[in-house]
């Protein structure tokens, strides 16, 4: 038995959500270095078009394409696309997310509460779904799924209860439709990261006082980097995790331990 064979992508084709930076963009690189060939979508036109040109200027077989997950017809409308020109699903990364600033939850809008559990959960859901169809019609799968420590735990000292919700939720899909479909052959994982280096936490990331909170709660004392929450989402889309379904990987430098 070859291990590294279970990591080899080849012929297969894996959709990320969210791609245009951050994690998303090096789940599309992992996956792309293992063989598939990546579909690159994102709410930000220019910026997944942009991204997917600095990949393809390396060689990589990656395609990029619009897409706000929140919009139901219009992750429908690109599935069908895909399957018409690919033949195949093999991997959906369900990355795209939103933060939003702290809000107290007294003075939580409906707006910006709508809004978190539109994009983090409904999106979510509404990608599964859809791909999720074409991968049991076909017999096989992998979905991953991006959560978070804060679908544990409650981040001191943040206000964030729509995100909190959100990616407990996620958490729980995550297991809801694994235990659906593992018997079809269809796995459905998750990924719990810490703070990452990333935009999505550019303001706090740049507020001494929460920085140094951050890294005070962290065992390992740092931020993660994007690489190496890809590399557990690689780890979770190939045949290396093939036993691994409705499971959820916390990568977080030990802060769920505390
Ligand atoms: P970024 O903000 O860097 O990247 C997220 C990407 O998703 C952006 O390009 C963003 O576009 C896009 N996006 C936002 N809304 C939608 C939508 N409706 N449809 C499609 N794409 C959309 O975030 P990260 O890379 O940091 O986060 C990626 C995932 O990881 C998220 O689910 C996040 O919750 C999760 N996560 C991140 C952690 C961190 O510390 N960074 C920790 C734990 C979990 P735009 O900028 O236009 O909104």
């Amino acid at each position: 038995m070859s291990y590294l064979k279970k990591y080899d992508l080849t012929g297969k084709v894996a959709v990320v959500t969210g791609a245009g930076r951050g994690i998303g963009l090096a789940a599309c690189e992992a996956l792309e270095e293992a063989g598939a060939h990546v579909v690159m979508t994102d709410l930000d036109e220019e910026r997944v078009r942009t991204a997917c040109a600095g990949l393809a200027a390396r060689g990589a077989r990656v395609e990029a394409a619009q897409l706000d997950v929140a919009d139901r017809a219009a992750v429908e409308r690109l599935h069908d696309d895909l399957l018409a020109r690919h033949g195949r699903m093999d991997i959906l990364v369900n990355n795209a997310g939103i933060a939003l600033s702290n809000t107290p939850a007294e003075t939580m809008t409906d707006e910006r509460w709508l809004k978190v559990l539109d994009v983090n959960l409904n999106g979510l859901f509404w990608c599964s779904r859809t791909f999720g169809r074409s991968m049991l019609a076909a017999g096989s799968g992998s979905i991953v799924n991006i959560g978070s420590m804060s679908g544990f735990i409650v981040n001191k000292p943040q206000e964030q209860a729509h995100y909190n919700a959100s990616k407990a939720a996620v958490h729980h899909l995550t297991k809801s439709l694994a235990a659906e479909w593992a018997s079809r052959g269809v796995r459905v994982n998750a990924v719990a990261p810490t703070y990452i280096d990333t935009e999505l936490n550019a303001l706090v990331r740049d507020d001494p006082a929460m920085y140094a909170a951050w890294i005070g709660n962290t065992p390992m004392a740092r931020l993660g980097r994007v690489d190496e929450v890809a590399s557990a989402i690689l780890f979770l889309a190939c045949d290396a995790s093939s036993l691994l379904t409705g499971s959820i990987v916390q990568v977080d430098g030990g802060y769920t331990c505390w």
